[in-house]
């Protein structure tokens, strides 16, 4: 049997990728050995995983010479350790940023990336892409409001009436849709904007109002996914947008293209004529920012108090719920690992590295591209 290493993670995401019940489902498939402590910050102890079955090991890495397969969403494995990997399945974002797996294929480690499911029936289950935006546009809304000087629902009182917020959705893909559901839940008025015709439906079935830019480029061929723009439609956009920030009180933007720089959508002007103390969270942080003032990985006010938060961090934050969904992405993955040889349209679509040679042929693209 199959040797399944789980790491221990850092702070940047504190996910556990199998959770206690995933062990209990495969046990009869695999042997599995865990780091100690790695389910810690998702509300699992070590005691969890050995009722569960798995083998708790104290050294990433005795753990990393023992497994034939390890398993992590983002942990931070050194050269040595590196050298005595056999098998890694992560979630490396090669697209964007390939250096990541360079000392693997520089070690010939082969490595998968559930970054690159391709968005079949087969592989929804081991979707981590869309586990990790649902809970990340969720938080995002929660993260503004707390922020925001201002109540979200209306309230009527002894006082007088508090108007709702205004929030602004940009980009209604995953993330975006639950960040609209999240704000409708609390109360306030949305209003949202992709570029995916596709998506107002969505929007508008959660009661918010869809920003019809006419004009956008949608490509039938990218599996769902928005490409690249051209110079005029986006000066078109920066023109609508700009009036449509400067009314909210909140903007989570959440747009995206695999493997490009985020778009950028809030302009800097837009920003200094939007009202003091209205806020944004930009969760294309990560990937270059959808607003023109945003800072990877930092919260900044800008002079006319308008909060910026960049956290590349949110998901560790809601970490419990994070590692549950994404635990059973990876169980499911692994699942079919198991069971299958490369010869597999899911195996073949997220191996990225095989005996040291990128064989991923989106990677081999962008790589070529650069
Ligand atoms: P994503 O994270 O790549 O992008 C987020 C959103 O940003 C997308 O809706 C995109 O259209 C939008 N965007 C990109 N450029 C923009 C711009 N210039 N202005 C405004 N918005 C812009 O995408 P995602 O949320 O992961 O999902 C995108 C698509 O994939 C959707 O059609 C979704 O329904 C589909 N999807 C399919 C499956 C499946 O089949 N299993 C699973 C999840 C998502």
């Amino acid at each position: 049997m199959k040797k399944i290493g789980l790491l221990r993670e850092n702070q940047h995401s504190n996910i556990a990728v199998l959770i206690p019940q995933n062990i209990r489902q495969l046990k009869s498939d695999a042997e599995f050995y865990i780091e100690t402590n790695a389910g810690l910050a998702s509300g699992y102890t070590d005691e969890d995983y050995t009722k569960a079955g798995a083998i708790i090991i104290n050294s990433k890495s005795e753990l990393i010479n023992i497994a034939d397969v390890i398993l992590s969403y983002s942990a931070v494995i050194g050269n040595e350790e590196i050298n005595s990997t056999k098998t890694f399945v992560g979630a490396y974002d090669v697209l964007n940023d390939y250096s990541t797996i360079i000392p693997f294929q520089k070690k010939g480690v082969n490595v998968y990336s559930l970054n690159l499911l391709p968005r079949t029936t087969i592989a929804q289950s081991m979707d981590i892409l869309s586990s990790v935006a649902s809970i990340l546009g969720y938080k995002a809304v929660l993260i503004a409001a707390t922020i925001s000087p201002i109540t979200i629902p209306m309230m009527s009182g002894a006082g007088g009436t508090l108007r709702p917020a205004n929030v602004l959705i940009l980009g209604a893909g995953v993330a975006g849709l639950q960040a609209i559901a999240t704000a409708k839940r609390l109360g306030a008025i949305v209003r949202a904007f992709d570029v995916r015709k596709a998506s107002k439906t969505d929007v508008e079935s959660l009661g918010a109002t869809f920003i019809d830019i006419e004009g956008a480029i949608d490509n039938s061929n990218a599996g769902g996914y928005a490409v690249e723009q051209n110079k005029e439609y986006m000066e078109k956009v920066d023109e609508i947008l700009f009036n449509e920030a400067i009314n909210a009180d909140i903007i989570i933007s959440t747009a995206k293209i695999p493997g490009k720089r985020a778009p950028l959508l809030i302009s800097e002007a837009a920003i200094k004529a939007m009202k003091p103390d209205s806020v944004i969270v930009d969760l294309a942080a990560d990937t270059g920012g959808n607003s023109a003032l945003t800072q990877k990985g930092k919260t900044i006010i800008t002079n006319n108090r308008i909060t910026i938060v960049g956290d590349t961090r949110i998901l560790g934050k809601i970490a419990k719920s994070a590692s549950f969904l994404l635990a059973n992405n990876f169980a499911s993955f692994l699942k079919h690992y198991l069971a299958n040889n490369d010869d597999d349209e899911i195996l073949n679509a997220t191996k990225v590295i095989t005996d040291g040679q990128v064989t991923n042929p989106r990677l081999i693209a962008e790589i070529e591209n650069l």
